[in-house]
């Protein structure tokens, strides 16, 4: 498929993220009027209250974009949103004889302010990155143990916190916690001093299920997808992991960017799983190419300046897919409910300036990275200003995702000062 022109023209260049073919799912703010739903198209926001007020946009009989979250969408299931995504591009193509009616309704992007653009139903984060299992099992338990037995055949995950999910933006402050360093005999409570980012993707579930799905079914429920950044205290992590798994170490936050992309927008991009070791188990079977072809970047740039990239990386690195981890979710017969989260884990390649973490391109501190400024970094630093990146590329144009960025604000100096 080709770049589809719009009538927005900033939306017609190659390396924009937010053509026509595009069009991700957001929710903004400008100056004196409350946060709603809105749809990215070139350096525009078109305002989907208003869209939907003008009646414009009439898809089912109740409003569903005057309020700060597409969970309402979601919840009309797969058939509204395929017709919702054939209505916006007819709207916005070139020639639409709507045109003089929507031109009236966009919002220039730089006017907006964007928030959260769902409500966070649950959150779960996966480990499905083989390179990253096996550079982090490799650091914490030795090269012969790195890979968990059940690794290959399983997604491996841990239940997150929904609450503490934070937009693009959004500052983050080092956590304190409680670590044991193995020359000391005791444990200290004190600030984090390995901070972390993991690079990684968010997958959000759109129609909820009870009982057990079939890959493909999870598949069929995923509405869309983020990038997410999962920020880690490595010290309290490796203090706190045995036996149930990370804790404090991953509750400080979780950022993600600002638009949902479609699936539907990501399905020119399929791509296969790597080769596996072992089969997986009927119920985890691949039913077609279950991932997705999307360059992924993080710079870091102290002081919020000079912006150095430390790593790229792609999602097709994965080992498990979304829906293969959603399946498996859902197994136990756990219900899973419009607007969850999951966390694809941290994406990383085989190259070194292919690793998704701190941890592992300094190798657990021991190697430290050196920014296009000369400094050198081991773990995060206050001031470091995190910045993920990511998109398809297409034949002359991109399905971007806008940034996920953060900025490590210093830790408190007496966290239980009142
Ligand atoms: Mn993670």
């Amino acid at each position: 498929m080709p770049l589809l022109k719009s009538w927005v023209a900033s939306a017609n260049t190659s390396d924009h993220p937010f053509p026509l073919n595009n069009l991700p799912y957001g929710v903004f703010s400008t100056e004196g009027a409350e946060p709603r739903c809105g749809v990215a198209i070139g350096d525009m926001i078109l305002d989907m209250a208003a869209a939907e007020e003008a009646g414009l946009i009439a898809l089912v009989e109740v409003p569903l974009f005057d309020v700060p979250y597409w969970n309402d969408l979601m919840e009309e299931g797969p058939a509204v949103w395929a017709a919702l995504r054939e209505r916006l591009t007819n709207l916005l193509a070139e020639g639409s004889a709507e045109q003089d009616k929507v031109e009236t309704l966009l919002v220039p992007m730089d006017a907006a302010e964007l928030h959260l653009p769902l409500v966070v139903s649950e959150y779960t984060d996966f480990y499905a990155g083989r390179h990253h299992a096996t550079n982090v099992g490799t650091m914490f338990r030795g090269a012969e143990n790195a890979l968990p037995p059940n690794w290959l055949h399983i997604p491996i995950g841990y239940n997150g916190r929904a609450s503490s999910i934070v937009v693009d933006g959004t500052p983050v402050r080092r956590p304190w916690g409680q670590l044991k360093s193995p020359q000391h005999d005791m444990p200290a409570f004190m600030p984090c001093r390995r901070f972390d980012l993991e690079l990684e993707m968010g997958a959000i579930v759109g129609v909820a299920s009870e009982g057990p799905i079939t890959v493909q079914e999870a598949d069929d429920n995923i509405f869309g997808y983020v990038l997410l950044n999962d920020w880690s205290a490595r010290d309290i992590q490796a203090w706190e992991y045995q036996p149930l798994g990370p804790f404090q170490a991953k509750a400080t936050a979780t950022t993600i960017s600002p638009w949902i992309v479609t699936k539907a927008a990501l399905e020119p991009f399929r791509c296969e799983t790597p080769a596996r070791e072992f089969e997986l188990l009927d119920h985890l079977r691949d039913c077609g190419p279950m991932l997705y072809d999307i360059d992924l970047e993080v710079t870091l740039a102290p002081d919020g300046k000079t912006a150095s990239t430390i790593t790229r990386t792609n999602l097709k690195e994965m080992y498990y897919s979304a829906a293969q981890q959603l399946a498996h979710h859902s197994t136990s017969g756990c219900p899973m409910n419009v607007g969850d989260l999951l966390g694809s884990g941290t994406i990383s390649g085989a190259e070194r300036s292919e690793r998704g973490s701190l941890l592992e391109l300094s190798w657990g501190g021991k190697e430290p990275v050196t920014l296009d400024t000369g400094e050198v970094r081991t773990f995060l630093e206050d001031g470091d200003t995190l910045t993920l990146e990511g998109h398809a590329q297409g034949d002359g144009y991109r399905i971007g995702f806008g940034q996920c960025a953060g900025e490590v604000l210093p830790a408190l100096e007496d966290p239980y000062a009142r």
